[in-house]
């Protein structure tokens, strides 16, 4: 036996194989997506921008939120340096190809990029560019505070399924679980003042769903100790507190 170069899973020895099974098949759709869906989405967000900053007019109401990211060009410019690098390694010459021509060559080429004795670096290396790709293409609205960067401190944001997230800003990588866990942690430190639905709409931020319903029940059982201001309807809530309670409600 030996083991998977990607998930570290023994796997039986296959000749000139690096990568199991199911490896080989996500590093293949990872492949496909890529060509196929996230470079022309890229490619028509930068199309996009181009045409805002041109008019100086606002996206029309009733488009697509604008996705988070400004980096769309970096993000091309590295998914195409990854298509031409694998094309190049099935044919010296195919590193001068277009993005499109690269990445059509790759797909004819199935074994030889699957069993490059490069595929689990390779296939790394894709994960990480895929990864940012989804991200600047999902709506900012879909996208929640994770928590914050250990190593910057500036703020994570991802998808609320996020297994891991890159940093923005330093590019260093890091669980989802465990950087949603220290955020909340911190959001005991965290009061909002508003009613019960600012409550809930802040608490929608880091991918924390509950109603405002929920929330005047709590406050009317005497379940949740938010503080009420002069103000009607108004309380100073803890965060922490909030996402506890929830946690327990489930
Ligand atoms: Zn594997
Ligand atoms: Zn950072």
């Amino acid at each position: 036996m030996t083991n998977c170069q990607h998930c570290q899973k023994p796997m039986k020895p296959i000749a000139a194989n690096l990568l199991c099974a199911s490896c080989r098949e996500n590093y293949w759709a990872l492949i496909r997506q890529l060509g196929h869906v996230q470079l022309p989405a890229l490619s028509s967000i930068m199309l996009k921008q181009a045409h805002i900053g041109a008019t100086g007019h606002a996206p029309s109401r009733g488009s697509a939120p604008m996705p988070i990211d400004t980096h769309a060009q970096a993000l091309i410019t590295d998914s195409e340096a990854w298509l031409a690098e694998q094309a190049g390694k099935i044919r010296s010459a195919y590193a001068g190809y277009g993005w499109r021509k690269a990445w059509l060559a790759i797909l004819s080429n199935r074994h030889t990029i699957l069993d490059m004795p490069t595929a689990a670096d390779d296939y790394a290396a894709l994960e990480h560019i895929s990864r940012r790709n989804e991200a600047a293409l999902t709506p900012e609205d879909e996208l929640i505070i994770l928590g914050t960067c250990p190593t910057c401190r500036h703020q994570l944001t991802g998808t609320p399924d996020a297994e891991s997230v890159t940093c923005q800003h330093c590019r260093s990588e890091w669980a989802a679980p465990a950087i949603k866990a220290a955020r909340d942690q911190r959001l005991w430190q965290v009061q909002i003042t508003g009613t019960p639905s600012d409550a809930a709409k802040e608490l929608k931020r880091y991918g924390l769903t509950i109603s405002r319903n929920l929330i005047s029940q709590w406050l009317r059982r005497g379940k949740l100790h938010a503080t009420p201001t002069k103000h009607k309807r108004q309380y100073t809530f803890n965060l922490g507190e909030l996402a506890a309670l929830l946690d327990c409600h489930r």
